[in-house]
């Protein structure tokens, strides 16, 4: 730490009373006025929206720091167990509608900027999101930290500070093309940063033993080149209760004396160079989703995280307990979201032995009894694996002691299954044979006392599959926390309408007891009722008219059905399967089958990996496919079609509240959870949607009759592998085979040849893995039941209410309460602000 953030003054006790700022709409405009003609020196002649968001944005923040400090100070007084989310994402979005919202500051928000006449909505807009996570796994650790803070737990989020989030997406000429996302660019009034908790993660050098005098080993990483990692802090607000946890986010770092011995030597610019090499660590999010990435830099990235974390949260505990860890694993507990973060599970290890002088089994005992570990999926091209020689030169002493964690553990698989070679290869954490690999899923179980899955299908597979071995082992260790979502942000910020028609209802509770929203079920058939719902959705698909109006200039009737599909692009997801029923609709429509056709309005959107040339693609077959459809005569108002282009968090609090039906049709036994589907669902959408994921426990909610479903089960997936002949199936299906005909014969190809030919030779192949063809047949006659449906408002209507009065278990209030019931065990804290 720099000797400037030693404490040093002694000044007079006062000055650390928390002031109790006003919550009313004078003592708002006071504030303004002061950060806006004070603070940014703003004057007469233009009024930038800038300088006004930022304006709001302090004076809101003020109010979160302020109830920050307190929450600090109360879970340190209690002494409270405390539970750390180590994400390598937290796709966070825009934080001052959540801000207004948790601080119960939503009219008199909107009273104060009227009297400075100004638009809160116009405010908001210019907030930039904070992209940093790829999708579900990103997003789900943002609306866990919002749950626990509304449910009162010490919970600390721990993440990176990539200066480039998410890419921006535009499309041009129907093509993906990638801008990167400087999000800081104007700055980011909601953190703080907080260079006095400054830490050093050390990369390369190597290790080195010395006796002490007590004649043990000492182990000393030497000759490293060492990283700086500056903390920035998020108030993370819970709803209307006095309670901010943190968010800290890293931020890589020169150290000052690697300059300086550059700067000596005279090399000034390599001196300028290797900072940059420090920097470069939290300089961008891997855009990748739902596949590894392999590379070096990424591995940096997650030891970063890692050591960074642990060594700020064994300060704390030094700073409040002394050198003693008897009780530390009574009072700390980790959650590892997916294996990004696993390597802390050898860096505490390093961290309790070598820097704080711990015996193996003292430091085992603490790491296994306080680590816990969610998967997030099952694809095999996700499973993160290091290989040794990289991971050895990176991290020398942290690869010495995954072999020692390995050796001990193999130890304990020969015991328990005596000569079975075959076993202690399958669970081994180093994958032996060609070039040797660190199964970080391995070491995550191995070093867990909770291993969870994120949806019950999911926990069963993995059980079942991935992971049976370590099953058979340790079968105390499985459980399953199926995924939520936040409905602060995803039904009442985004939902304003909806949420006070449901408020005038059944009252407010709903916002913090999801399971209230129950009580709509009295009003699903109540024609009053009904009227308003209807003219709630009818409002929120106005809005979402506009934003595709004015981003891709294509007109969406508000009457037709909004038919929605937007999540990554990949092809488990089958984003493919959806097109293809555009093009059988487009098809009927040409071939003049359009008797009591439902007009619909189909909108996808979603980014592709950059390196992921299928999926970039399929974004622009539904280009294609969509300007031949948009430009049709003959289609008129019957189908439109539309990529929207960036698809992210801002976007979703637009999309959802406007969808009628929400497409979840991935490959069974695919997709792990899903939260999308959960979104739209509390919105007041139907489902149609594959047994897979959250989709069976949504489909038991709602119940089966208001839920579209079809296709395989994952069983049949299975059974059918071996024989599966998609050219089979499409010869013998009439609506299949014309659209495949239409594709082959160039139809969309808008002069490209061979534009989509992949993309055939994909789906027609027999090891197809997403099975695409197989569930063609079914999935067009589920859409045909929901546009039949449709027609009938009535009925369309109740199963809408129906949908989101049975919504309450997926709020991640549940979900919270579950971790911390099951694996956590935090004791709730009020701290009364
Ligand atoms: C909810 C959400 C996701 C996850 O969507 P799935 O359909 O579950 O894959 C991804 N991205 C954003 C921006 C989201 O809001």
């Amino acid at each position: 730490m720099s000797p400037r953030y030693a404490c040093t003054a002694n000044p007079a006790p006062e000055l650390f009373n928390t002031e109790k700022l006003g919550m009313n709409s004078d003592a708002l405009i006071k504030d303004f006025k002061r950060y806006y003609g004070t603070h940014l020196a703003q004057d007469k002649g233009c009024a930038s929206g800038h300088y006004l968001y930022s304006s709001l944005a302090l004076t809101l923040r003020d109010r979160l720091f302020n109830r920050m400090k307190h929450t600090k100070h109360t879970y340190a007084e209690k002494q409270c167990k405390h539970a750390y989310y180590l994400s390598m994402e937290f796709l966070m979005g825009r934080a001052m509608g959540n801000a207004v919202l948790n601080l119960g500051l939503e009219k008199e928000t909107t009273k104060a900027l009227n009297e400075l006449h100004l638009n809160f909505e116009d405010l908001i807009e210019m907030e930039h999101d904070a992209g940093l996570g790829n999708g579900g796994l990103g997003r789900l650790a943002a609306c866990f930290i919002d749950s626990c803070a509304t449910l009162q737990l010490p919970v600390t989020g721990y993440g990176l500070r990539y200066e480039y989030g998410m890419f921006q997406q535009r499309i041009e000429n129907g093509f993906q093309v990638e801008k990167p996302d400087h999000w800081l660019q104007d700055g980011n009034p909601w953190e703080l940063e907080r260079p006095e908790f400054t830490q050093r993660v050390k990369f390369g050098g190597h290790t080195e033993y010395h006796p002490t005098d007590s004649g043990d080993m000492k182990v000393h990483w030497v000759n490293t080149n060492d990283v700086l990692a500056i903390p920035f802090d998020l108030p993370i607000p819970g709803y209307q209760n006095g309670t901010v946890n943190v968010l800290r986010l890293w931020k890589a770092g020169a150290t000052d004396e690697f300059n300086l011995e550059d700067f000596n030597s005279g090399s000034y610019t390599e001196a300028v160079a290797a900072k940059n090499e420090a920097e470069n660590i939290s300089m961008v999010l891997y855009p990748n989703d739902a596949s590894e990435n392999g590379k070096e830099l990424r591995l940096r990235q997650q030891y970063f995280l890692a050591s960074a974390s642990l060594q700020d949260i064994l300060d704390y505990w030094v700073t409040t307990h002394g050198e003693s860890f008897d009780n530390f694993a009574e009072k700390n507990c980790f959650q590892l979201n997916d294996t990004h973060p696993t390597v802390a599970v050898a860096e505490l290890m390093r961290l309790l032995m070598d820097e704080h002088g711990l015996g193996w089994e003292k430091a085992w005992e603490i790491t296994s009894s306080t680590m816990a570990y969610t998967n997030h999926t099952l694809l095999p091209e996700a499973l993160e694996r290091w290989p040794v020689n990289m991971f050895g030169r990176l991290l020398p002493r942290i690869l010495e002691i995954i072999y020692e964690i390995n050796a001990r553990f193999l130890r304990e698989v020969a015991t328990r299954w005596p000569g079975d070679k075959a076993r202690l290869a399958r669970m081994s954490i180093i994958e032996e044979g060609g070039e040797k690999q660190v199964r970080m899923a391995h070491l995550a179980i191995v070093g867990s006392f909770s291993i969870n899955g994120v949806a019950a299908l999911h926990s069963e597979l993995l059980k079942k599959g991935l992971f049976h071995d370590f099953y058979e082992l340790w079968p105390h260790k499985f459980n399953n926390k199926t995924n939520g979502v936040t409905q602060r942000r995803w039904l009442a910020w985004c939902n304003p309408d909806l949420s006070e028609l449901i408020t005038d209802t059944i009252g407010d509770n709903w916002i913090t007891q999801l399971t209230e929203l129950k009580k709509l079920e009295a009003y699903a058939h109540d024609k009053a009722f009904q009227k308003k719902w209807h003219a709630a959705k009818l409002a929120n698909k106005q809005r979402l008219a506009k934003l595709v109006k004015d981003s891709c200039g294509v007109e969406f009737n508000p009457e037709a059905m909004f038919d929605i599909q937007v999540k990554r692009i990949h092809e488990y997801k089958r984003q493919l399967l959806n097109i293809l029923h555009v093009i059988h609709l487009y098809d009927r429509i040409k071939r003049g089958d359009t008797k009591n056709m439902t007009p619909r309005c189909v909108l996808f959107g979603g980014k592709a990996a950059p390196g992921y040339v299928m999926a970039k693609r399929i974004i622009k077959l539904i280009n294609n496919v969509a300007s031949t459809v948009n430009n049709d005569p003959d289609v008129g108002d019957l189908l439109k079609v539309v990529f929207l282009p960036n698809y992210q968090v801002s976007a979703m609090e637009v999309i959802c509240p406007a969808a009628d039906l929400s497409e979840q049709i991935s490959t069974a036994g695919k997709e792990a959870s899903g939260t999308g589907n959960m979104k739209f669902m509390m919105n007041g959408a139907m489902t149609i949607g594959t047994l897979d994921g959250a989709n069976i426990e949504i489909r038991d909610e709602a119940g089966a009759e208001n839920f579209f479903l079809f296709g395989l089960t994952e069983d049949e997936v299975t059974e059918l592998k071996p024989t599966y002949n998609p050219r089979f199936i499409i010869d013998n299906d009439a609506d299949l085979k014309r659209v495949v005909n239409l594709l082959e014969s160039g139809h969309f190809n808008q002069c490209e040849e061979g534009a989509f030919d992949d993309i055939i030779a994909a789906f027609t192949s027999p090891n197809d893995p997403w099975m695409t063809v197989a569930d063609f047949h079914s999935y067009v006659e589920a859409q045909q039941r929901a546009a039949e449906v449709y027609q009938d408002k009535e009925r369309w209507i109740a199963m809408s209410i129906m949908n989101s009065a049975n919504s309450g278990m997926f709020s991640t209030d549940r979900t919270m309460e579950e971790y911390n019931n099951d694996i956590w065990k935090l004791e709730k804290i009020n701290p009364r602000f």
